[in-house]
């Protein structure tokens, strides 16, 4: 399943998005938990009993700001968390 954790507004569309499916059986030893500096990731058990990830409720209404930090102006080049899911399961939508 794609769960999208965000909200769009006049501004644009902040959504970051987790293929919960590659979590069950993360090759990544849940790397996303310690790879933002944030630590904007937690851990739940889903309707199906399995294991996943999911945005942390306090941040999902100023993603765009609280991630502004690891993108192209705060001296990135690639973003932690798409960089520690090495299972490639994190997308973000700006
Ligand atoms: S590292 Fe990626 S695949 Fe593993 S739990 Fe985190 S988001 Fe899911
Ligand atoms: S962009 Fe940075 S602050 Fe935002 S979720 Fe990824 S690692 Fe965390």
């Amino acid at each position: 399943m794609i769960a999208n954790y965000g909200y769009k507004d006049g501004s644009g569309e902040y959504f970051i998005s987790i293929d919960t499916d590659k979590c069950i059986a993360c090759a990544a030893d849940r790397a996303c938990l310690t790879g933002c500096p944030l630590a904007m990731f937690e851990t739940l058990v889903d309707d199906y009993d399995d294991e996943v990830v999911q945005i942390k409720a306090q941040f999902r209404r100023s993603l765009p700001y609280d991630c502004v930090g690891c993108k192209p102006a705060g001296g990135y080049t690639s973003l932690p968390c798409m960089s520690a899911c090495t299972p490639g399961a994190i997308k973000h939508s700006w």
